[in-house]
């Protein structure tokens, strides 16, 4: 369906002839059956093929034009990689031309004085099809749902055109559909491909008047390389706009990341770039553009340092466990119950690195793991110290990551922590973020079952910030919802914070799940928390992260409070 609605569309012919008589003969002819471009010599030709590159279907080529001549015409669309699957029909009165405009690689002639229309008709028709042909060969070049360049294709005709059209200055753009599994899981994926399509259709649409070309490399990122271009904020709105059109009873938000051309930056880190730039905006609907600068740049630096020093930082223990308290505010005075493990790195030359710095980045290549594998060990080792020495458990939750959650040995490696460190299993409680059950969500709640099964206690991190539903979260194995910090912040001056707070409470009752406030700062939101029945608070007002001797104080206070 989708296909032919395609070839339907009246194909594209570029006619180059410095003769005006000759033009308006072949548009008598061909119009009506084509949308038609004109040129008056061979360079005007390659510009405009240029600019069409996308969509053009045909050249018509007059071999005798001042400025540049066909033959010359033939020589560069050769060479040119993205251009010499255009199919050319050469308009020549000189037979004996004939041969060398073959051998150049001329499809078919239009003899002048010109045939009767029927027959130039023929040829021209003949032509396309056959070429249609060729490139249904070469359909690995094009994606099938948006009929863009396949990533391969695309990286590699960026990169020629980077080599050979140096005189070019061409932007890096990615653009990104936010949330797109909920918008497939919601409407459905036909109605997914039919936004991917209408995105396509719009940045064909824009980048066949930049000289650019454009991809969908994969599921909903869709790469440009196109000239250099003063305002993507009016490209970002124009395909946005074409999307709301397309589905105005389901809101779609795109982001996009610009790296503006920089010479001798090669398209591969172009687009690196621009993708990093589209990163940063992801979620923020208020500003979904974003230009590569000079603080990027930074940031790129200081990462790759990171992921640089992150093998000596596990060898030479930089890495440090941080403890902190998570209270039961419902007793009274309120009752340490238990802690959650973060990590610290003492980095030797930069000082204290933030888990914000470096947790992000490492859970982009996976490296995540490494860090979470110490902590848990280090965890674990600690509970058994700390059982052994007050002869009860403080239970300590540790973090997973998507990747731990994605690892098939998880579940094997976690069994074996417990076992080696003589504990039970809910001596250690597992914190899942949100965001890791929102895709491949079956897998996920697969090793989840199987952990709880076990007995290990779960906990949902930062509940509110991803997008579970409500019928999603039903069947979710969980025991516990932390509440992201962002809920609690405003709690004491906002109505509609507090709202939230209440309805997040009313949704665990539901589910039958304990709710851990986070970051409570002040006695104002432990007292609102306490009088709207949340069960637990994690948060500077009882305590910051503290290494272990310091949480070792709260545990003896605590042990002194219950026995007064
Ligand atoms: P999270 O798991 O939601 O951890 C809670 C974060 O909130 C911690 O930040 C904690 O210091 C901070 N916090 C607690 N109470 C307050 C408060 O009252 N006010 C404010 N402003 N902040 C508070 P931290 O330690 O910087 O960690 C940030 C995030 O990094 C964590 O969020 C977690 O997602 C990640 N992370 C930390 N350690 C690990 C780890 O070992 N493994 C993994 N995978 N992620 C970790
Ligand atoms: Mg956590
Ligand atoms: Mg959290």
């Amino acid at each position: 369906m989708i296909e032919t609605k395609q070839i339907e569309r009246p194909k594209l012919i570029l006619i180059a002839d410095d003769i005006e008589l000759n033009r308006d003969a072949l548009e008598v002819v061909l119009d009506g059956q084509y949308d038609l471009l004109f040129a008056e010599n061979g360079k005007e030709a390659l510009e405009i093929m240029r600019m069409h590159r996308e969509d053009l279907s045909m050249l018509i080529l007059d071999l005798n034009m001042p400025v540049m001549n066909g033959y010359e015409v033939m020589e560069r669309l050769r060479e040119d990689e993205l251009l010499q699957h255009i199919p050319v029909i050469v308009l020549t009165a000189d037979k004996s031309a004939e041969l060398q405009a073959l051998q150049m690689g001329a499809a078919d002639f239009i003899t002048k004085p010109f045939d009767i229309p029927e027959i130039i008709q023929t040829r021209v028709s003949r032509i396309l099809e056959l070429s249609e042909g060729k490139k249904l060969i070469s359909a690995a070049e094009r994606d099938r749902i948006t009929g863009l360049y396949s990533r391969n294709f695309f990286y590699e005709y960026a990169s020629r055109l980077f080599q050979y059209h140096t005189e070019m200055h061409m932007d890096a753009a990615v653009l990104n559909i936010e949330q797109f599994h909920s918008v497939n899981a919601v409407n459905g994926r036909e109605f997914g491909d039919s936004v991917l399509k209408r995105i396509g259709e719009e940045i064909r649409a824009f980048i066949s008047g930049t000289q650019g070309i454009a991809s969908r490399v994969e599921a909903d990122r869709f790469d440009l390389y196109c000239l250099h271009q003063p305002d993507y904020r009016a490209v970002l709105n124009r395909i946005q706009e074409a999307v709301n059109r397309h589905s105005p009873n389901v809101s779609i938000h795109l982001r996009m990341g610009v790296m503006p051309w920089r010479e001798g930056v090669e398209p591969v880190l172009m687009l690196d770039r621009a993708q990093a730039a589209c990163n940063m905006v992801r979620g923020n609907y208020q500003n979904p553009l974003m230009i590569y600068n000079e603080e990027m740049q930074a940031q790129e630096l200081m990462n790759r340092r990171l992921l640089n020093d992150l093998k000596s930082a596990v060898s030479e223990h930089q890495l440090q466990v941080y403890y902190q308290p998570k209270y039961d505010i419902q007793c009274d005075p309120p009752r340490l119950s238990s802690a959650e493990a973060l990590i610290r790195w003492k980095h030797p030359e930069l000082g204290m690195v933030s888990p914000g710095q470096f947790v992000p980045l490492f859970e982009g290549n996976g490296l995540i793991s490494r860090v979470d594998h110490y902590v848990w060990e280090e965890a674990a080792r600690q509970v058994r110290e700390w059982k052994d020495r007050y002869g009860f458990v403080f239970p300590v939750s540790v973090n997973l990551s998507r990747a731990d959650v994605f690892d098939p040995a998880l579940v094997d490696r976690l069994i074996r922590l417990i076992e080696e460190n003589h504990l039970d299993y809910k001596d250690i409680k597992l914190e899942v973020t949100e965001s890791a059950y929102t895709d491949k969500a079956s897998t996920v709640l697969e090793t989840i079952h199987r952990l709880r099964e076990l007995g290990f206690e779960i906990e949902m991190d930062d509940f509110g910030s991803g997008y579970s539903s409500l019928n999603m979260l039903s069947d979710m194995p969980i025991d516990v919802l932390k509440m992201d910090m962002k809920f609690v912040r405003n709690i004491e001056t906002s109505d509609t914070d507090m709202r939230l707070v209440k309805l997040i409470l009313d949704i665990a009752r539901y589910l039958g799940v304990k709710v851990v406030a986070e970051g409570v700062e002040t006695e104002g939101q432990l007292r609102l928390l306490k009088d709207v029945g949340c069960d637990l608070i994690q948060g500077f007002y009882f305590s910051r992260p503290v290494p272990p001797e310091e949480f070792e104080k709260l545990i003896e206070k605590e042990i002194a409070t219950e026995r007064s």
